[in-house]
């Protein structure tokens, strides 16, 4: 079994008017089943309101399954008893990290969490330091967090849950609320933290390009999976992924187009680099 296997799961959240009645029931993941291995790095697209935070919530025990199976390193969510284990080996990062860091001190907050864990004063600054270098905040481990951007703040945050040696962490939609160049420096530090630390990543945007560096993707719909694969193969489907309003990379698009037009373009061009090199090609084969 994978680190995170989930079988069939279905989420249901129930409205209740004031007498308890039953008012509405909306099903937010509907019959999703993922496994995802030790070392990978997962990415969950989808619009608004297709299911990627209730999935998210799954994965850490903060929801438990209507119907279906939520594993994590082989506990069952479910297991009442397991879900302190769970929530250390899957660490969450949510969208906004004001609500997130707590520390008057960048240091101080990132060693909260290994502190309520009981680990040793000691071994807790050693674990600040490690988690500030691994996400490039380390020079600003004396600031006040107030005085940081947007992205340094999210990276605060990432420091926070990797502090607590997790072996999983999920981020839902880590930038959503930065500029372009702190959703630059949040994804490039998610990157070293699966490439440099092998730490499994699940990845959760509504940002096409934050994705082509990932192992494996899930695309979300209606609170069902409705396209996966790898990011080439996900960034194929440009006209299944423009209905389900998710925005391609203007790269892809372009390449997409001109094949349309009847170029030798290859299918799922991903990168800048890629695009020229496809094109280069096109041009000697046109002639
Ligand atoms: P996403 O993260 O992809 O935007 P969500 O998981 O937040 O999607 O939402 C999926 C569906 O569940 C949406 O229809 C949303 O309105 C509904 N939903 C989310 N949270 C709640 C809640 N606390 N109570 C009732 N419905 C909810
Ligand atoms: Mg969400």
């Amino acid at each position: 079994m994978g680190l995170i296997k989930v079988k069939d799961l279905i989420y249901e959240y129930i409205r209740r008017d004031e007498e308890g009645n039953v008012e509405g029931i909306t099903t937010a993941v509907d019959d999703v089943s993922l496994d995802i291995n030790q070392g990978d790095f997962v990415a969950v697209l989808g619009h608004n309101g297709s299911g990627k935070s209730t999935l998210a919530k799954h994965l850490n025990a903060i929801l438990y399954p209507t119907e279906g199976t939520v594993w994590v390193d082989g506990k069952d969510t479910k297991d009442e008893e397991a879900v302190w284990d769970i929530r250390q080996t899957a660490g969450m990062v949510f969208q906004n990290p004001d609500n997130q860091i707590i520390g008057q001190i960048v240091e101080e907050d990132v060693g909260f969490g290994p502190e309520n864990m009981g680990v040793p004063a000691r071994e807790i600054w050693e674990r600040v330091e490690e988690s500030l270098k691994a996400v490039g905040m380390y020079q600003f481990r004396k600031f006040s967090p107030n005085k940081l951007s947007g992205g340094q703040k999210q990276r605060v945050s990432i420091a926070g849950v990797i502090a607590m040696h997790p072996k999983c962490i999920v981020l839902d939609e880590p930038t959503a609320m930065l500029d372009p160049k702190g959703r630059k420096e949040v994804i490039r530090a998610v990157r070293a933290l699966n490439d440099v630390e092998h730490i499994t990543v699940i990845l959760i945007t509504h940002y096409m390009e934050e994705v082509i560096y990932a192992d494996k993707v899930y695309v979300m719909d209606k609170g069902r999976v409705t396209l996966q694969g790898t990011p080439r193969e996900v960034f194929s489907e440009v006209s299944r992924l423009k209905e389900l309003r998710l925005d391609v990379p203007q790269v892809t698009l372009l390449a997409h187009e001109l094949e349309k037009e009847g170029f030798p373009m290859p299918k799922g061009v991903l990168t800048n680099q890629e695009f020229l090199e496809a094109l280069d090609q096109c041009i000697s084969e046109v002639g």
